[in-house]
């Protein structure tokens, strides 16, 4: 059984004072209504998460220590550590009790050149600092109006399910297509499920059947139960929804 995972991805937005104003709007969220976490938090069935901008990890861990809310970033370094101007390893990450890296969102591959075989190194990473990295993959309208939405994942995966078994083992994978991500354009839960069984296929014949695959691309309260009810999406990367606590409590919800 699959736990539904909904993890916000806050791109670069925010600042302290409203970081501050979001946290503790969420946490309070979670306190009503409790569906029955022994830990007073709503929602046993379903796993909430926000990948935050570096700056802000220290503040986001004050805020969720303890809440059942999970935290994370939103790339992390292929390295160790050295000369690698700008770079934020997976140690650091863990020092400020992340739990998971985004790696290989699409306005990374676009904007910062990283190729799968990049994306595939910083999962590496990430898997041996102990966090768990969030893979992201998707294509672009021009690939899915070619026809190609398929041989893109594949290829776009092909590095990461490399590792091997035990590495994909401690995944979690998002599909994300581009052209749904910010538009207001949302996959149909028919579009995005032949996507997920795809990636499943992909799991399994990897030895990892098992992974959560999130969706991701313009995810609301009001798509995200028709999306969740699909067999092979275990729940949603959200964008701009996870902005505002009482849409991203919505989507849990869903
Ligand atoms: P939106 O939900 O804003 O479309 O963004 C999706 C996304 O890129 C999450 O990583």
């Amino acid at each position: 059984m699959r736990r539904r995972l909904v993890i916000g991805n806050w791109k670069m937005n925010g600042n302290r004072a409203e970081n501050q104003q979001l946290l503790s709007d969420l946490v309070n969220l979670q306190k009503v209504g409790g569906a029955g976490a022994d830990d007073g938090t709503k929602g046993a069935d379903v796993e909430l998460a926000v990948c935050a901008p570096f700056p802000y990890l220290p503040q986001v861990a004050d805020a969720l220590k303890g809440t059942g809310i999970t935290w994370g970033a939103q790339d992390a370094s292929e390295h160790a550590k050295g000369a690698y101007t700008g770079e934020v390893s997976v140690a650091m990450l863990a020092e400020f009790g992340c739990s998971w890296a985004l790696v290989g969102h699409s306005e990374r591959r676009a904007y910062h050149g990283e190729t799968s075989d990049v994306v595939a190194r910083k999962a590496a990473a990430v898997i041996q600092g102990g966090l768990t990295p969030v893979v992201c993959v998707g294509e672009t309208q021009a690939e899915r109006e070619a026809g190609d939405t398929l041989k893109i994942i594949d290829e776009q995966l092909a590095p990461v399910l490399a590792l091997g078994a035990d590495a994909v083992k401690n995944m979690v994978l998002a599909y994300e297509p581009v052209w749904a991500i910010g538009t207001g354009l949302t996959a149909s839960p028919e579009q995005a499920q032949e996507v997920h069984a795809h990636i499943r296929k992909l799991l399994a014949a990897a030895g990892a059947p098992e992974q959560r695959v999130l969706y991701g691309g313009s995810v609301k309260a009001a798509n995200a139960t028709s999306l969740f009810a699909k067999e092979d999406i275990d729940g949603a990367l959200v964008g701009g929804a996870s902005l505002v606590a009482t849409d991203f409590q919505g989507i849990a919800d869903a």
